[in-house]
């Protein structure tokens, strides 16, 4: 059985800014209304015979969530940006030409190839397939859809063989 939970109903919502490191139109920095939508499969089981207790996936969901809200997403895994300097206060990285300074406390350092929808997806499902793993041992798949606004958005779908 699966639950669904609609990020918009329910309120899983972050605001974040970004850049698709030279990318034409997305390599300047800016930012998303971004709304997460959530899919878990699995086997009923417990006192209530959930599959999920709703209020706890979006709890997970809206942890991760202000984890990234009003925050510059930055990927550390990326092959085109390069750390000139990590200090205590500030991060300094170069995108080819482009040199970047920003107070570290307005940064969410990502382990990412990206800050894409795909790969924020991809954070997504891996961040709450971990939480669950430890809590519920009845979940077979996560699905997650981060959407770049209303309209357009990533779907990454994790299930685990059995
Ligand atoms: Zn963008």
């Amino acid at each position: 059985m699966k639950i669904v939970i609609n990020g918009i109903h329910a309120n899983l919502r972050f605001s974040s800014a970004h850049m698709i490191p030279l990318h034409e139109s997305c390599g300047g920095i800016h930012g998303h209304s971004y709304i997460v939508d959530l899919v878990i499969e699995g086997e009923r089981c417990g006192k209530y015979g959930f599959v999920v207790d709703f209020k706890k996936a979006k709890d997970i969901v809206r942890s991760i969530c202000s984890k990234l809200d009003h925050k510059v997403l930055i990927p550390c895994k990326s092959d085109v940006v390069k750390f000139t300097d990590k200090g205590e206060k500030s991060i300094e990285f170069t995108v080819g030409q482009k040199e970047y300074k920003l107070p570290i406390e307005d940064c969410c350092l990502l382990p990412l190839k990206s800050t894409s929808a795909e790969d924020l997806a991809e954070y997504f499902t891996e961040e709450i397939f971990k939480y669950l793993e430890e809590t519920y041992n009845k979940i077979s798949r996560v699905q997650i859809c981060v959407n770049e606004g209303i309209g357009q958005g990533a779907y990454f779908d994790k299930s685990i063989k059995t």
